[in-house]
């Protein structure tokens, strides 16, 4: 191991963190230490202060009231995350944080939460829930996948592309086949699964342009990830 610190920030982890999103976390540590590099993990909750130095930003899924509970919070930090994110920090937002990384989510009950607008995109929820495993095709990672459960379907503005387009299952809506969104350094998505450890290929992306950012460089060694092509050819089988 070499003495170069990779900073991942994990956001709001009390209250959006379902379905396994930690586990997107746990993968960036390990995949940092086989690769040389030494993970710190900050954890940031409501009323925390924010870390001056951060390297890789990760926040997970969940429930409406989750969201309730730290908008306020999220809007207070907006600018910092903007200026990081056009900075070129690494980011990976699922589900219920991709939605506030974008404009707002209109709930189902008509109530709207603000997002802080770093990403281009609007959510509006349905009394229809989309539920199940997805795959989707990106051109960057391959076939990426997943499993989603939300209410809520988003849809792109100009300034972002989609993260992929989906092959099985739901995706941002029920009309355009997108999945996610990107904006330079900055993934959102609705994928769970844990999204990283079934995916090894979008951890990398984060990981290299976290290294890059920092210390100039990213010394690829090919990692042994062939269980995980086994797992991901299960899943990719599985039904919805
Ligand atoms: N509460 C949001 C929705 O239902 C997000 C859900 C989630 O994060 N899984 O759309």
């Amino acid at each position: 191991m070499n003495d170069k610190i990779i900073t991942i920030l994990n956001l709001y982890s009390n209250d959006m963190n379902i379905y396994g999103d930690r586990g997107n976390v746990l993968c960036l540590q390990r995949r940092l230490e086989w690769y040389g590099y030494q993970p710190q993990v900050i954890e940031y909750n409501q009323g925390d202060i924010f870390p001056e130095n951060v390297d890789i930003i990760i926040g997970g899924g969940g429930q409406d009231s989750g969201q309730e509970k730290i908008k306020v919070d999220l809007i207070k930090i907006g600018p910092k995350l903007k200026k990081l994110a056009d900075d070129g920090v690494s980011m990976l937002m699922i589900c219920g944080l991709y939605q506030l990384f974008g404009k707002f989510f209109k709930t189902s009950d008509g109530e709207i939460i603000e997002g802080i607008g770093l990403l281009d995109i609007e959510t509006y929820g349905k009394s229809e829930r989309l539920i199940g495993n997805i795959v989707t095709q990106s051109e960057s990672f391959g076939d990426i996948v997943g499993y989603e459960n939300h209410s809520g379907q988003t849809f792109l503005g100009h300034n972002v592309q989609a993260f992929g387009r989906v092959r099985i299952g739901a995706g941002n809506n029920t009309s355009d086949v997108s999945e996610g969104a990107r904006y330079k350094n900055v993934i959102g998505s609705y994928l769970h699964g844990s999204l990283l450890p079934k995916n090894p290929a979008v951890a990398d992306f984060l990981i290299e342009q976290a290294a890059i950012r920092k210390y100039g460089d990213f010394n690829v060694k090919g990692l042994d990830d062939s269980y995980v092509g086994q797992a991901r050819k299960i899943a990719i089988k599985r039904p919805r």
